[in-house]
């Protein structure tokens, strides 16, 4: 147990708080000792992964645990289909790249995206036409009300468009401590439908791509896009792409002829990014904050010493623009500490 602990290295905005008290769990049990310690001494509690879908607006004056559970297992159930399960501390990319050494198929779609295992249920976390619940199983949940194990089928997650029952009700309830997908051996379903796969892939002279192609074209692309929380601090797409009613869309239609949109029965998802960079916020720095230049969606630490505070009321201040502009509200992706 660690007081004072700076937070700087454990958010990729690279935002400098600190936790009162910070502890790491390799295992179930350590896990449920500082569960037990943080109820004996009444502290809040924070679960922390790869900390690239949090925004810190002030010092986190409970128990912050960072979840290090390791390992990855196996259970092949016939010639095409592989159960692999992983435990939440397992970086997601090398989980991605585990899958594409041993030529499973299912999750090359998401490859670079930064983060944990153990959290990619929480939002369902997706990118070129691929979610996570496409090959979800299960996962093993600790409830933090009676600190038992327990285990969530895909139909219990209730999994939507960067959403499931752990950001909802169960929010703050139950630590996801691994994660089943079904995977295939052989019969790999490729997608380049979405995005600049296609494009991609005829740069690199590809015409029958492989799962492990697919990936390559994927890295490249967002590696051209989106800005290297290492380099600079960001948590990727800081708003959801919002979905507007099918008559409202039409109407916005009249006045923004180019408006895009993606129709779903009688509402419209339409591109937060474009949103934002109508309202003229692409590129635009106020103070240590950004909006990145190649991507409105993207908000950055541009100077590496931004407060979250200051991140925070710039998000604001683009909800509020947005609202003025289109009549849409924009909801934040990122989990506001
Ligand atoms: C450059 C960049 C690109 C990105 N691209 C994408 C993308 O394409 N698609 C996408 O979906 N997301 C994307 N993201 C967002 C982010 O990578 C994902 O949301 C990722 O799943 C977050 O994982 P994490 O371990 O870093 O979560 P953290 O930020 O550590 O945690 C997020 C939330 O989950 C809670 N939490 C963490 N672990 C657990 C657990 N085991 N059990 C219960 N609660 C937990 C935390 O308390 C916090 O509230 C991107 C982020 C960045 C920086």
């Amino acid at each position: 147990m660690q007081e004072n602990f700076s937070l700087k290295s454990y958010n990729t905005f690279g935002v400098d708080v600190k936790a009162k008290y910070f502890t790491e769990a390799e295992t179930i049990e350590e896990l449920k000792n500082a569960v037990n310690y943080s109820k004996d001494h009444g502290l809040s509690v924070l679960f922390l992964g790869g900390g690239s879908n949090i925004l810190f607006t002030k010092d986190f004056n409970g128990l912050a645990i960072k979840l290090s559970l390791k390992g990855i297992s196996e259970e092949h159930l016939n010639e095409n289909e592989v159960l692999v399960t992983a435990k939440a501390g397992e970086n997601w990319h090398e989980f991605v790249m585990y899958s594409l050494e041993h030529n499973y198929g299912g999750l090359e779609n998401l490859s670079l995206i930064p983060g944990n295992v153990g959290t990619s249920p929480m939002q369902n976390i997706g990118a070129y036409g691929t979610e996570i619940k496409d090959v979800f199983v299960s996962c093993m949940v600790l409830d933090l009300e009676n600190l038992e194990l327990r285990i969530f089928d895909l139909g219990e997650c209730r999994f939507g468009y960067r959403d499931s029952i752990f950001k909802q009700e169960g929010k703050g309830r139950y630590v996801i401590l691994e994660v089943t997908f079904k995977l295939t051996k052989k019969d790999h379903h490729i997608k380049t439908e979405y995005g600049a796969i296609k494009t991609e892939l005829e740069n690199l002279g590809i015409t029958h791509p492989t799962i492990q192609d697919i990936s390559k074209a994927v890295i490249n692309i967002r590696q051209s896009k989106l800005p290297d929380p290492k380099v600079t601090g960001n948590a990727g797409s800081f708003f959801k792409n919002p979905t507007i009613p099918l008559t409202q869309f039409e109407g916005l239609k009249q006045n923004f002829e180019n408006i895009p949109g993606y129709p779903n029965g009688d509402s419209v998802k339409v591109p937060a990014g474009w949103l934002i960079e109508q309202c003229g916020w692409k590129g635009k720095q106020i103070g240590n904050v950004a909006s990145h230049q190649l991507q409105a969606l993207v908000i950055v630490n541009a100077t590496g010493n931004a407060t979250g505070k200051e991140i925070y009321d710039f998000s604001t201040e683009i909800i509020s623009s947005v609202k003025e502009k289109f009549g849409i509200d924009l909801e934040r992706e990122v989990n506001i500490i």
